[in-house]
């Protein structure tokens, strides 16, 4: 079914498009539910990514999700919500795919940085929040799990600006906390919205201010003076309310819930929507393009291969930057200089699927892909440039990799080739050694996941034999690589798919050993910094 736009919901200045970061564990499943409630576009939570959910997911490859409970898919889901049409990007919480989730980072305008209010900060929600910051872009913390008990919330607000260095402004307040919650405490509209236990209707008590005696008596005298104490303490030495800084990701806003009793959710999506950025200009080799302009121009953020076993294909996501995308239209593919014709567009509701006719920017659609995208190319309707390069990491896994029965060596290149063009793995030959390859991941996860989705998509079983090598350099030298001064034993010199030479190191160590020995050798962690 075609998604229906109502006459607001028409245009980019409508789009809030976010992904929500946070360590495994700390409710994102259970938050993303709650938010696609109140958007109405489920009827019953753990309908759509719970673990309900996924148990009936038929993917192949989404049997590893399934046994080991993470996520490595990311998904986007639309919704609309009062006049705004919101794109949530799902990200694999999972380190070892965190390149996919750098990546999809830059689709998004915004992010929800979720934190166990138990656990703090934590290390993965560390390493994202830190891309989100290269990026600028405004972060918006929901602290969970305040039915439980946690870390006190003061202390919370100081862990971010310890751990994370961003200042925070608690745009609400909790009054307890585990088996004494009683809710929280809105600073904006001095409301107080009362905590029951899960699944009863919470109730609202409006307040003219924090001294109000509604409040006392809904309270009580040493909740209510506790509360008043906290919220001054706040007022006077906390950061105030700033748009401004909001909106250049120096000050994130906090608000404090339960995303398993559906409490603060509300108050929370109500204010993000408010607060939360529409699309903005992105900058381009040739000078900035403005989600205004009439042009439609977009980039891939993902590609993916058979997402769905009924359809056998490659999907490749494009976030929408600038016009207005309509079934059909024909695009100049920058990287090949070659027109293509965008027809099958989908948008994705959890594993479901749909056509689409129209999409603004801030949206991403879903364009069929024989094989032609790249991540990081750049489409557009008109004109000819690149959107920002899409960050790269570093691999720091290796193994060699070779097909157990030779028969299948057509279906081995097959899935390797486009395993590698979706960003699942990176791909090295080795120069005299040109029957296997070496294969590079940010997580060894990766290496599991290539292993299976080899076997069960492309029909090739591979033998992975792990290499010593933790650290791949990009060489930039006039001399001849092989001429270079370095130890055999423990480096090899293999070349990437755009034969750009790199050379493998078990240690740092062995590193300043090549950098000491052939001055002028300049070496770069990933291909993009050279
Ligand atoms: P994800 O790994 O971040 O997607 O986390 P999930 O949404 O799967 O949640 C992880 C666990 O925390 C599950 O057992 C949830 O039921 C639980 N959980 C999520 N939100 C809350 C909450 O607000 N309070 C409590 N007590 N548990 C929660």
């Amino acid at each position: 079914m075609p998604i229906a736009y109502t006459k607001e919901q028409g245009t980019h200045e409508e789009r809030r498009t976010f992904a929500i970061i946070s360590h495994p564990d700390a409710g994102k499943t259970t938050l993303t539910e709650k938010l696609l409630l109140f958007g109405g576009a489920i009827r019953e939570a753990g309908a759509v990514k719970g673990k309900k959910a996924r148990r009936h997911a038929t993917s192949d490859w989404m049997e590893i999700e399934k046994q080991r409970g993470i996520s490595v898919t990311s998904t986007v889901l639309q919704f609309g919500y009062r006049n705004r049409r919101i794109n949530i990007l799902d990200t694999p919480g999972h380190e070892d795919f965190s390149e996919d989730t750098y990546r999809t980072l830059t689709a998004a305008d915004s992010a929800v940085m979720l934190i166990d209010a138990a656990k703090g900060v934590e290390p993965q929600t560390i390493k994202l929040f830190e891309v989100c910051r290269m990026r600028g872009i405004p972060i918006f913390t929901f602290i969970n799990k305040l039915d439980r008990q946690g870390k006190e919330p003061l202390a919370l607000l100081e862990e971010l600006e310890d751990v994370l260095g961003i200042r925070s402004c608690p745009m609400n307040w909790p009054i307890g906390m585990g088996q004494d919650f009683r809710g929280i405490y809105n600073r904006r509209d001095t409301r107080f919205e009362r905590y029951t236990s899960r699944g009863e209707e919470t109730s609202n008590i409006q307040a003219d201010d924090i001294d109000s005696p509604v409040l006392r008596d809904a309270l009580g005298p040493e909740l209510h003076d506790q509360l008043k104490d906290e919220v001054m303490l706040l007022d006077i030495a906390g950061d105030p309310f700033d748009p401004e800084l909001i909106a250049q990701g120096k000050l994130t806003p906090v608000f404090f819930g339960s995303a398993i009793a559906n409490f603060g959710v509300e108050t929370f999506l109500n204010e993000f929507i408010d607060l939360a950025p529409a699309p903005g200009v992105r900058q381009t080799d040739q000078g900035p393009v403005a989600p205004a302009d009439k042009s439609f121009s977009g980039f891939v953020f993902k590609i993916q291969a058979n997402m769905n076993p009924a359809h056998r294909d490659r999907v490749a996501f494009i976030r929408i930057c600038s016009g207005k995308f309509e079934r059909g239209i024909s695009v100049n593919h920058v990287r090949t200089g070659k027109k293509v014709n965008l027809a099958q567009p989908q948008q994705f509701f959890g594993q479901g699927r749909e056509i689409i006719e129209e999409a603004y920017p801030g949206d991403i659609i879903g364009i069929f892909d024989p094989g032609v995208f790249r991540i990081g190319d750049t489409i557009c309707e008109s004109g000819s440039f690149h959107f920002e390069k899409l960050p790269m990491f570093s691999p720091e896994h290796f193994a060699r990799v070779s097909v157990k029965n030779t028969l299948k060596y057509k279906q081995f290149h097959k899935g390797i080739e486009q395993l590698s063009e979706e960003g699942a793995i990176q791909v090295f030959r080795q120069a005299n050694r040109t029957e296997d390859l070496v294969l590079g991941a940010v997580g060894q996860l990766q290496f599991e996941v290539f292993e299976h989705r080899m076997k069960s998509e492309y029909g090739a079983e591979v033998e992975l034999i792990n290499l010593p090598y933790s650290f791949a350099r990009w060489i930039e030298t006039t001399q001849d690589v092989e001429k270079l001064s370095y130890d055999r034993y423990s480096n090899i010199i293999v070349k990437d798919k755009d034969e750009r030479v790199v050379m493998l190191f078990p240690n740092e160590f062995s590193i300043r050993w090549l950098i000491d020995k052939n001055p002028g050798v300049v070496l770069h962690s990933t291909s993009f910094d050279m």
